[in-house]
């Protein structure tokens, strides 16, 4: 039984799996290889998973969600139609999707999914991850980092020499960079740098603004679909330009066509404060660990938005050396994650790659500082595990009472990087008894130990009794307990989830009611007559006529689609 490869990504999802001595990418039942992460809920109440919930995001915004990744782990609820999902539900949805279309390809049941994860999630955020696994009924013992599933799926986990490299992820939410290592056969994240606000998306913003100046317009007096469809070519013209040298931009306002052309040479420049934003996490990386640009030995391109010309070749220049980016940008990660399943399932002939991340935060404790005599003062914290420490990590620091006959020592877990813990994040609290003394005579080794998928366990060991007591983070944030996650499993199954069979037909059907809420006019009316034929056909359940229908219809959406 195959254990598959998940990206669940910000924008989209993808599932691999290893099959005939290779990695493979699951297509969808559109024969999509990239799964929209957006769930949206129909009139029936049903749960719509990927391009047809897409398709709603303009008709239906407030049926729609899209973005919830970076929600992961936080104590968030999002309120679609009648229900109310966690960011954890929303993301098990898409993970239940790819599930089913593995399993339709493999024709086999799939119970087991490595699940890969941005290399800066925190505890809470790997969590939710394992636990939206859970929810779609798949067991999840290895997350991977996103950046390490991008470097094993361009083999380089295979180099038998001591090798350096760098993953440059620039997709549709954030940029994120790793610098990995490779070292007798342990591949560790060795730093981690980002900027949460710098996307793809930004590219697109530049166009328009470029845009509504060139044709003196003002953005404030379009309407909602105006500045949608306006986007939608400044994204059209984005992609274009990646594979031609000149590109252009429509919109039509008040029976008014408004235009730009423009080819590459124009789009650097206006791009060029966004070029220079990819200079600083790179430089803050080889910073962190300590090397130099010229010591790495390979640079990987992940995230689509590497596609772009300008990108590649500033990544040239400053490493000096062409980019590996022969694999699909969207599709590396899920491709390393099934890798990382296969060597999983055949550990007995394979020999596991050894994994490290960084831990991308400080954990540690509360402390108590003495500030004059016998005074303390609470609300200290103590770092155990620093950030950018390589996992598995596991160390202990000492911890001691403060008082005479004190019998109870509070151990709080934080996460951050303040000195004082309420600028931190509180994880979870253990109390623990010890024998009365005299002050300082009762001591806990307290061992904070991060695994490979970034859990943590605190474990505290009273000195005198040798009594061990572990933690059970009760609450971090957002995160459920075994309990409340059956009881949400129970609520989740009643949910209808659209028949993943029926998604062609109404993904034509939600795409149709976008282009005419988005057209006027004379291509209004054609929209709705195609509209009309298609539900006419949809009703006599020829299939070989709406297979037909379907497919003509596609053609003719497609045309109109390049045209607004
Ligand atoms: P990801 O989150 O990795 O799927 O990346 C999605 C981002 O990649 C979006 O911002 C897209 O606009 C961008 N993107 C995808 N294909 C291209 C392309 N051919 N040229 C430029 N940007 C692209």
């Amino acid at each position: 039984m195959s254990i598959i490869g998940i990206d669940l990504g910000t924008t989209n999802s993808l599932v691999a799996v290893w099959e005939e001595g290779q990695a493979k990418i699951i297509p969808n039942i559109l024969n999509k290889n990239l799964t929209p992460s957006v769930i949206s809920v129909d009139e029936n109440n049903e749960i719509l998973v990927g391009d047809v919930a897409k398709e709603r995001q303009i008709t239906h915004p407030e049926y729609t969600i899209a973005n919830f990744k970076r929600f992961m782990g936080a104590d968030r609820k999002f309120k679609l139609g009648t229900y109310t999902f966690t960011p954890e539900e929303l993301s098990s949805f898409i993970l239940k999707r790819l599930k089913e279309d593995a399993e339709s390809y493999l024709g086999e049941e799939v119970i087991e999914a490595v699940i890969s994860v941005p290399a800066y999630f925190n505890d809470a955020q790997r969590k939710a991850t394992k636990r939206a696994g859970e929810l779609a009924g798949l067991k999840v013992e290895r997350l991977i980092s996103e950046p390490t599933a991008a470097a094993i799926a361009y083999g380089l986990h295979q180099e038998d020499d001591e090798t350096q490299f760098l993953v440059f992820d620039l997709g549709g939410g954030t940029f994120d960079i790793s610098i990995l290592e490779l070292f007798e056969g342990v591949m560790e994240v060795k730093s981690i740098a980002g900027d949460n606000f710098l996307c793809g998306e930004d590219f697109n913003k530049v166009l328009v603004e470029y845009f509504i100046e060139t044709n003196k317009l003002n953005l404030k007096e379009l309407d909602n679909k105006e500045v949608s469809a306006l986007y939608k070519q400044a994204e059209l013209c984005k992609r274009e330009l990646s594979v031609k040298d000149n590109a252009a931009m429509i919109l039509r306002v008040d029976e008014k066509t408004f235009e730009i052309a423009l080819d590459r040479i124009k789009f650097e420049k206006l791009a060029a404060d966004l070029i220079m934003r990819l200079r600083h996490p790179v430089e803050r990386a080889l910073r962190d660990a300590d090397i130099h640009a010229s010591e790495i030995e390979a640079v990987i391109l992940i995230g689509g938005s590497t596609r772009m010309p300008l990108v590649r070749n500033v990544v040239s220049k400053m490493f000096n050396k062409l980019p590996y980016s022969n694999i699909n940008p969207d599709e590396s990660v899920a491709l390393g994650a099934c890798i990382q399943g296969a060597l999983k399932e055949r550990s007995s002939d394979l020999k596991e790659l050894i994994l490290t991340d960084v831990s991308p935060y400080t954990l540690g404790v509360e402390v108590a500082n003495r500030i004059e005599g016998q005074k303390y003062e609470a609300g200290y914290f103590l770092p155990i595990i620093e950030r950018n420490s390589p996992v598995p990590i596991s160390k202990v620091e000492q911890l001691s009472t403060i008082s005479d006959n004190q019998t109870k020592i509070a151990i709080k877990v934080y996460q951050g990087e303040s000195r004082r813990v309420e600028n931190n994040i509180f994880l979870g609290e253990l109390g623990i008894v010890v024998p009365k003394d005299k002050a300082g005579m009762q001591g806990v080794a307290l061992r904070y130990t991060y695994d490979i998928n970034g859990l943590l366990e605190v474990e505290a060991t009273i000195l005198s009794t040798e009594r061990k007591e572990t933690l059970i983070i009760e609450k971090s944030p957002g995160a459920m307990t075994n309990e409340e996650i059956k009881e949400r499993m129970l609520a989740l199954k009643d949910i209808k989830i659209h028949p993943r069979d029926k998604t062609e037909n109404t993904l034509i059907l939600a795409r149709g009611e976008r282009l005419y809420e988005e057209a006027l006019g004379e291509k209004r009316e054609y929209i709705a007559g195609l509209l009309s034929e298609f539900e006419r056909i949809l009703s006599t359940q020829d299939l070989r006529l709406i297979e037909k229908k379907a497919k003509l219809i596609s053609k003719k959406f497609d045309e109109l689609e390049t045209y607004y």
